[in-house]
């Protein structure tokens, strides 16, 4: 069955009652939430009450409890261990929003790997696995390492930097890895011809890892390291890939979450999603 969904929001007076309503307003089967905003790392406490409403809610709906994504925020950089202070906060941060999603009974985390900014690929990735080896020991949540654009020093650009990581984390149960489409083809990776890039993945790291795919069109070519994401079937991946990719038998049952931008001050996930389901582009999402 497709599991799909899109990133949705999460505020502190409805949590994830409000999360479970927004995703069920998209027709959505799973979605996607970060515990308090992206761009910060405020959070507020969670309410048990206000989980058991959202639980009962899902479970009218067939939305099941091990389809939910939540994303770490992004400032959380487990790479650069120059400014102790920031890596020590991350690394604090990291533990204490394990300890939500496992309040929340999520089963997933989705972090991006970080950026070395400046000390090198190799230092950065024993760090990333220095921080999640501490982290990781006795969590019952399991971190899903995103794969990146390559957008600037950020780790996590390609397969193998995905593979060194996971070699040095001890509880490999608690590692995966999020594919996001955006990130691969800005990352010179050919998603056009995605059984190709699922073999050179198996290869090197192996698709049991993987428990999560951001499914995003670009905006920018294959191997452009950018990093803006662009609604369906309007970017350089296309509507075709796009579905080739989410319909792919090797990704069945894995969550498919849609990060693709607002138009406006709209979010066009419902439509989106519609149109994933009919494999009929929506020529009228954006009028340009
Ligand atoms: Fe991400
Ligand atoms: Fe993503
Ligand atoms: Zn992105």
């Amino acid at each position: 069955m497709l599991v799909i969904g899109s990133h949705v929001g999460f505020n502190k007076d409805s949590q994830l009652v409000g999360s479970v309503k927004e995703a069920l307003g998209y027709n959505a089967n799973t979605f996607m939430f970060y515990t308090g905003a992206p761009q910060n790392t405020k959070r507020s406490g969670i309410d048990d009450g206000l989980t058991l409403e959202a639980y009962n809610l899902m479970k009218e709906n067939g939305i099941k409890l091990e389809d939910v994504i939540v994303h770490a925020p992004y400032i959380v950089n487990l790479a650069n261990k120059t400014d102790i202070d920031k890596y020590s906060f991350s690394k604090r941060f990291l533990k204490e929003e394990l300890n939500r999603c496992e309040l929340l009974g999520m089963k997933y985390l989705v972090l991006h790997p970080g950026s070395h900014v400046g000390q090198g690929v190799e230092v950065a990735i024993q760090n990333i696995a220095d921080a999640l080896n501490e982290v990781l020991e006795g969590s019952k949540v399991i971190v899903l390492l995103e794969t990146m654009a390559g957008k600037g020093t950020e780790v996590g650009r390609n397969f193998e930097e995905i593979k060194s990581i996971i070699d040095k984390v001890v509880h490999k149960d608690k590692i995966g890895v999020c594919l996001d489409t955006c990130h691969l083809n800005d990352a010179g990776y050919d998603v056009n011809s995605f059984d190709k890039v699922l073999d050179e993945f198996d290869k090197v790291v192996g698709l049991k890892y993987v428990h999560c795919i951001h499914i995003n069109d670009s905006k920018n070519p294959c191997g452009s390291h950018k990093d803006r994401h662009e609604n369906i079937g309007y970017g350089t991946i296309g509507f075709d890939s796009m579905i080739k990719i989410i319909y792919n038998d090797r990704l069945k049952n894995i969550p498919k979450i849609l990060e693709t931008p607002w138009i406006g001050d709209y979010p066009p996930y419902k439509e989106e999603i519609e149109s994933i389901r009919n494999k009929k582009f929506n020529d009228k999402l954006k009028e340009d």
